[in-house]
């Protein structure tokens, strides 16, 4: 297996997550590629600096610490 590959590709995939909450924030709409339905972020700033993006099927849940 090659791990330099998988490391980008996380990588890749860690950046594609941030650039989704980012333009959440801004309060863009972006659709869930699976099932088409608007993903909805949450933040909770309470016990950490966390956003969480999910859609309404759940299909697509990613969580991200923010600090
Ligand atoms: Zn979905």
């Amino acid at each position: 297996m090659d791990f330099s590959q998988l490391n980008k590709k996380s990588a890749k995939s860690f950046n594609d997550q941030k650039a989704l909450i980012k333009k959440l924030s801004q309060g863009r709409v972006v659709n869930c590629p699976s099932c088409q339905q608007p993903i909805v972020l949450s933040l909770s700033q309470s016990t950490s600096n966390r956003a969480v993006a999910q859609c309404q099927q759940g299909c697509t849940f990613i969580e991200l610490d923010l600090a």
